[in-house]
């Protein structure tokens, strides 16, 4: 029994190491790489309660820079093993849901404290090899952010539960952040183990029990993700990792009347269809379920005629090209003013064309490979297309190979017409798209790009003038929901810029924030009254 209130630690964000040359960080993650490549062909489990379970269904690893490598294998479930995990998360909910939250606190804490130090290495090298980050992108995602989400969610948890009502003479009101009744469905993406991370731990730090179906791109960093969370002292059946189809999977945990919440970032196609399902159900579960989605994105950067030309060039290829443009922050679409055009292309094509493109082995790799195969073929089919089109032309870049990895080169392309394919949808590639429009017409310009596509994810404007941000932030309210003034729109960090969009973008319940986490708790009011009345006759009755 606990007879204290307590402060949790103040949470800052974890100083991102810079890998440089020479440092002693680089030469030890580098060799955890190797080693971790070297190794024998590892065995993914799903994790179900207090089991490790393989099947004989083995789903092969590699990396996406050199993909006839075996890094090993998961083992895929079948909706058996959906049952199993809500039956082991359903069996978890009572002990975990009445431990005192110091405990629940502690346990993501130390998670934190040895990500930051023990586990640090293993989880960028897997994030290196099998998603294909770079030293750089692994450490900000699979390192830092991850620690963030962890640190300042306990500091957010402990915020909420000190919000209480307010009181009368006699009267004592209070709030209680009960957990959900029933589980929680994480589904995540390929392109953040930190956000593969954050989606079960949010929910089970409030109180809640979780199955977590991870991207089968992603799972050789789902696996440290687990051995993190139990090296934390995190009970059994808390997070349930399966690996099974989706549809499969969803076709049991819809139907099932303990859905309490469904925590998913991924395409907003699949967001959409997962929402029907829930939708089409309703009738079945015990609570309305909890929907938290954070899906697509076709994000812009627009320069105003006042912008310098390197300032404008370096948020795009920053921006655009970064982890190969495969954050759904990433730019995709840029507007730049006839007067800078000329100076903006030289310096981005020069950037660009700079760019080295390989193994995530070589720190000096600015690009890496896409994800997979199915990603890369998409992808070369948009380059294609543009190739085709009298409207559009490509000015840098638009080579692809995917003999030894899935490379694609990063590929600049310019059109006249500012409702152009790749102006619209979302490529999830290293490809930009980019419109020259008239000085004149920058305010219309500012409708096109609120107009132009479904999402409102992230975005930018790049102006040295005060009156054109002024304008741009009015007239793009609705075009994204994290919002930048002369800066790329990509990168954002917790605590500091919580992310999330509207529109098509998602549900904008900002993660890595206390909003995010208000979604996984049902608050309980409780009012008690010291000396209950004892007559039914109020004084107006005379
Ligand atoms: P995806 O939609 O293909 O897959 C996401 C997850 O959904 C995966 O685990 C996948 O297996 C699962 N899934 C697919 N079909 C399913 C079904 N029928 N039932 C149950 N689960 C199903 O997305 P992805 O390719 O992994 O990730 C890229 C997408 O994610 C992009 O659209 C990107 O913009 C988006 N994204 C958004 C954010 C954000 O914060 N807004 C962050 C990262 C990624």
């Amino acid at each position: 029994m606990s007879n204290s209130i307590s402060k949790v630690p103040v949470a800052v964000n974890e100083p991102v190491n810079s890998y440089a040359p020479g440092t002693p960080q680089r030469e030890a993650l580098i060799s955890q790489y190797k080693a971790m490549y070297n190794q024998e062909p590892i065995d993914v489990p799903m994790y179900i309660g207090s089991e490790k379970v393989t099947t004989n269904d083995k789903r092969r690893m590699a990396p996406p820079h050199d993909h006839k490598k075996t890094l090993g294998h998961f083992n895929y479930g079948t909706a058996d093993h959906v049952h199993q995990a809500i039956d082991a998360a359903m069996a978890a909910r009572s002990e975990w849901a009445n431990l005192p939250w110091e405990h629940r606190a502690a346990i993501f804490l130390r998670a934190a404290d040895l990500l930051a130090g023990p586990y640090r290495n293993k989880m960028n090298a897997a994030t290196m090899l099998a998603q294909s980050k770079n030293v750089f992108q692994a450490e900000i995602d699979a390192a830092c952010e991850l620690i963030d989400f962890l640190r300042f969610n306990v500091q957010y948890m402990s915020e909420i539960y000190r919000e209480q009502p307010g009181n009368q003479p006699g009267i004592w009101n209070r709030l209680e952040y009960r957990p959900l009744e029933g589980f929680i469905f994480a589904v995540t993406p390929f392109n953040f183990t930190a956000i593969a991370a954050n989606l079960c731990a949010a929910p089970a730090m409030m109180g809640n029990v979780v199955v977590w179906k991870p991207a089968e791109s992603q799972m050789y960093s789902a696996q440290v993700i687990m051995e993190l969370f139990q090296a934390a002292g995190l009970p059994d059946g808390v997070i349930n990792m399966i690996t099974v189809d989706g549809p499969v999977a969803g076709d049991v945990i819809f139907k099932h009347k303990d859905l309490a919440g469904l925590h998913f970032t991924g395409s907003t196609g699949v967001f959409r269809h997962l929402w029907k399902e829930i939708g089409n159900n309703i009738e079945k579960y015990r609570s309305y379920p909890r929907i938290v989605g954070e899906t697509g994105g076709k994000d812009f950067v627009v320069a105003h005629p006042s912008a310098a030309p390197a300032e404008v060039a370096t948020a795009i290829s920053r921006g655009a090209f970064e982890f190969q443009g495969q954050k759904c922050s990433a730019a995709s679409r840029a507007y730049i003013p006839q007067s800078l055009w000329a100076e903006t292309k030289k310096i981005l094509v020069e950037q660009v064309n700079s760019f080295k493109m390989g193994s995530t082995e070589d720190p000096s790799n600015f690009v890496n490979a896409v994800i997979d195969e199915r990603a890369f073929d998409k992808i070369a089919g948009y380059i294609d297309y543009i190739k085709e089109q009298n409207d559009a032309e490509i000015i840098c870049g638009g080579n692809y190979d995917k003999s030894v990895g899935y490379f694609i080169e990063p590929t600049v392309v310019v059109t006249t017409n500012p409702k152009f394919r790749t102006m619209c949808e979302e490529i999830f590639g290293p490809v930009v798209t980019l419109y020259v429009y008239p000085d004149a017409e920058f305010e219309a310009t500012l409708d096109l790009v609120d107009q132009t596509s479904e999402y409102a994810l992230t975005g930018s404007i790049i102006s040295k003038d005060r009156y054109a941000i002024n304008l741009a932030m009015k007239k793009l309210e609705n075009a994204a929901g994290n919002f930048y003034i002369n800066d790329k729109p990509t990168g954002a960090v917790v605590g500091q810029q919580p992310f999330g969009g509207a529109r098509g973008s998602g549900t904008n319940d900002k993660a890595g924030a206390a909003m995010n986490l208000m979604r996984w708790v049902s608050a309980r009011t409780i009012k008690e009254t010291f000396i209950p009345p004892t007559d039914y006759r109020y004084p107006f009755l005379g």
